[in-house]
C-alpha cells in the first residue's frame, strides 16, 4: 500500500479541542453551556449507537445534550410534539432528529418542523436553500466534515476535478454544492446509479468521493494513479470472527485502491469522526447566533 492514510480520528480530535475552547468561552460569557436536543425514535442499534457517540462527544466538548426518546410506534404527532418541545427549550441551541425514522414517510415533515435557527444538521429547506445561494447557514455535517478533512490534510480543492458518487440529500448533493461554491472552487461531477459508465468520470478525477452505501463501489481500475480517495460509506458485512458478527467496511475496495491512490480515508476512522465534530461545531455556532444575534 502506498497511499497516505487520512486519519480522520486525529484530525477530529484537534477540531474537538478547538470547539471545546469555543464552547467554554460562550459558557463563560453567557452563563449557559451550548445545548443540543436529540430526538431518537425506536431502538435501532445503529441509530442508538450514533446518538450515544454524539452525546458523548458533546459532553467531552462542554455541550449539554437533552435526549427525547420515543418508541418505534410513536405517531407522527408525537414526534412533531417532541420537536416543538425542543424548539421552545431555550437551553437547546441545536436540534438533531436521528434518521432514518421508522416511518420514512414522515421524515420531511419532521425536518420541516425544526426551527431553522436550531437546525444543526442543515437539512431544513430554508438552510438547504441558503447553501445553494452561498449564504451563511448550517452546512450538513458530513459534507462539511469532508471539506474540513481535505483542507486540514492540505489537499488542494481549488481547481481540482472532484467526482462525487451518490446524490443523496444528506451527503452527495449538498457536498457537490459546497465543493463548487466560490472560495472552495472545485469542479464537480456528480454520479449516481443512472450515470452510464461511472469509471469514465472517476478515471479523470483528482479526487473521488464515494457515498453510495455499497461495498466495492470504487475499484482500483476506476481511478487514475495518484488520485485522492474519500470513502464515506459505512456498511456492515457479516464476519464470524468478530464478537458482533459483523465488521464495518466503506464503499471502496480498500487495499487495491490504496495501492494506487496518493491518499485515502479509512473506514472506520475517516469521515465519520469529522461528521460528529461538525455537529458540535454547528451546535456551538447555533448557540453563538442565538445569544449574540447579528445587529
Ligand atoms: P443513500 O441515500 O442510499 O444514497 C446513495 C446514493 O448513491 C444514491 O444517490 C445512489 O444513486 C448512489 N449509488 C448507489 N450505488 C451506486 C453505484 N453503484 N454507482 C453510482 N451511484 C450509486 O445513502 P447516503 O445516506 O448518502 O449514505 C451513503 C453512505 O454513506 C452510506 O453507507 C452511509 O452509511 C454513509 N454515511 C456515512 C456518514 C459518515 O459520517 N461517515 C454519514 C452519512 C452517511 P440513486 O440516487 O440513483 O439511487
Amino acid at each position: 500500500m502506498s497511499a497516505r492514510i487520512l486519519d480522520g480520528k486525529s484530525l477530529a480530535a484537534d477540531i474537538r479541542r478547538e470547539i471545546a475552547d469555543d464552547a467554554a468561552k460562550l459558557h463563560a460569557a453567557t452563563g449557559l453551556a451550548p445545548g443540543l436536543g436529540v430526538v431518537l425514535v425506536g431502538d435501532h442499534p445503529a441509530s442508538r449507537s450514533y446518538v450515544t457517540a454524539k452525546e458523548k462527544a458533546c459532553a467531552a466538548a462542554g455541550i449539554r445534550s437533552r435526549e427525547l426518546t420515543l418508541p418505534a410506534h410513536a405517531s407522527r404527532q408525537d414526534i412533531l410534539a417532541a420537536v416543538r418541545d425542543l424548539n421552545q427549550d431555550a437551553t437547546c441551541d441545536g436540534i438533531l432528529v436521528q434518521l432514518p425514522l421508522p416511518d420514512a414517510a414522515s421524515e420531511r415533515e419532521v425536518i420541516e418542523a425544526i426551527d431553522p435557527a436550531k437546525d444543526v444538521d442543515g437539512f431544513h429547506p430554508v438552510n438547504v436553500g441558503k447553501l445553494v445561494l452561498g449564504l451563511p447557514t448550517f452546512v450538513p455535517c458530513t459534507p462539511q466534515g469532508i471539506v474540513e478533512l481535505l483542507r486540514r490534510a492540505a489537499i488542494p480543492l481549488a481547481g481540482a476535478h472532484v467526482v462525487v458518487i451518490g446524490r443523496s440529500s444528506i451527503v452527495g448533493r449538498p457536498l457537490s454544492i459546497l465543493l463548487s461554491q466560490k472560495g472552495v472552487d472545485a469542479t464537480v461531477t456528480l454520479c449516481h446509479t443512472r450515470t452510464p459508465d461511472v469509471a469514465r468520470f472517476t478515471q479523470q478525477a483528482d479526487i473521488v468521493i464515494v457515498a453510495a452505501g455499497r461495498p466495492n463501489t470504487l475499484r482500483a481500475e476506476m481511478i487514475r494513479p495518484g488520485a485522492v480517495v474519500v470513502d464515506v460509506g459505512v456498511n456492515r458485512v457479516p464476519d464470524s470472527t468478530r464478537a458482533t458478527g459483523y465488521r464495518l467496511v466503506g464503499d471502496v475496495d480498500f487495499e487495491p485502491v490504496a495501492a494506487k491512490a496518493a491518499a485515502i480515508t479509512p473506514v472506520p476512522g475517516g469521515v465519520g469522526p469529522l461528521t460528529i465534530a461538525m455537529l458540535l461545531r454547528n451546535t456551538v455556532e447555533a448557540a453563538r447566533r442565538q445569544r449574540h444575534p447579528p445587529a
